[in-house]
């Protein structure tokens, strides 16, 4: 099949247990959508039975199921880059592969593109995750909202459609850490939301520790903001000009009234350095969250490596 109307992209990290379920499922709905359609499995360096699994999986259906196999884990967001990479469809879905993402659902974002739309975003009604995932997106979807000019109900839900341009823009921008959602909304024209059922994980826990996951909310507001950056310079600004009044205040009471108790003082300005000081540790350690995601660009190594790719060539 050289030109399928539909791609499907699923990254898959240590899914074993999901992953025939999910075949199932998603080949049923796919087969009953009436357009052609390639699904391309991304492994990220699974270490369980995941990459035999999807071999046979391929084995099943060779014309309709490739797989890239990435040599380790980068990330579920680059895997799903590799996927990209490969693409030969006009509409491009992810999901995730633990179910989640119900695949039952995908018809409803390609019914959205072929109303016009070049990046659709699922959003998840009943989400069910624990309630600390559910408050922590709350909160990233705030400051999202307050520092970017993106708007989306929900950025976290990875079930979404793209058209091929907007997955060529996303491709082509080379970026190390990113966060595709947002990327897409960048490039797109027409960007569209859906209603998506959500459920509980197939099987197996979550992917992302607590450090990945705040490694992905920082890709997202570094990798679209320089709003955080103004804020530094601003308290920067105003603490400078609140010092400078402290100073005069000071010499005032030293030169001009003196014989005030100045040693009661001490603790105060000693609790207001030591809250400057680390606004000025937390200031150097935002600045370095960009220089090195700059830094890693600069250095222009391949982003990841794929071992192998099952695919039958016509
Ligand atoms: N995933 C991946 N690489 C990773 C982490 C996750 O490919 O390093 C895949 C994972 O197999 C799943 C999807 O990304 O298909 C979402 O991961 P998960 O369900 O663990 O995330 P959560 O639902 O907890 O946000
Ligand atoms: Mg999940």
């Amino acid at each position: 099949m050289n030109q399928p109307y539909l791609s499907v992209v699923i990254p898959v990290f240590n899914e074993e247990k999901n992953l025939d379920p999910l075949f199932a499922r998603a080949c049923a709905t796919l087969d009953r959508l009436g357009k052609s359609w390639e699904l391309i499995f991304v492994d990220d360096g699974s270490s369980d039975r995941s990459r035999e699994i999807l071999a046979s999986l391929h084995q099943e259906r060779p014309d309709h199921i490739r797989v890239v196999l990435l040599n380790r884990n980068y990330g579920q967001h680059m895997a799903i880059i590799a996927g990209f990479e490969r693409v030969r469809g006009e509409v491009i879905v992810t999901l995730d592969a633990d179910l989640q993402n119900p695949p039952e659902e995908i018809p409803k974002l390609v019914d959205s593109y072929g109303q016009g739309h070049d990046s659709i975003g699922g959003v998840r009604q009943n989400r069910q995750d624990s309630a600390f995932r559910r408050y922590a997106s709350a909160l990233i979807n705030r400051l999202r909202e307050m520092m970017t000019d993106i708007k989306m109900e929900d950025q976290g839900c990875m079930l979404r459609a793209y058209s091929r341009p907007v997955v060529q823009a996303i491709v082509s921008s080379n970026e190390l850490h990113t966060f595709i959602p947002a990327l897409a909304y960048r490039f797109a024209s027409n960007p569209g939301e859906v209603s998506v059922a959500h459920s509980g994980r197939g099987a197996g826990t979550s992917k992302y520790s607590l450090l990945k996951l705040l490694r992905l909310n920082f890709d997202l507001i570094t990798g679209f903001t320089l709003v955080p950056l103004h804020i530094f310079t601003c308290v920067g600004f105003l603490s400078c000009m609140m010092s400078l009044g402290l100073v005069g205040v000071l010499l005032f009471r030293r030169f001009i009234y003196p014989g005030a108790s100045e040693v009661e003082g001490v603790f105060t300005l000693f609790a207001i350095l030591f809250f400057l000081v680390s606004v000025v540790i937390a200031g150097v350690g935002l600045i370095g969250e960009y220089v090195g995601r700059i830094y890693q660009v600069v250095q222009q190594r391949p982003r990841y490596i794929v071992e192998k790719v099952l695919e039958k060539l016509s």
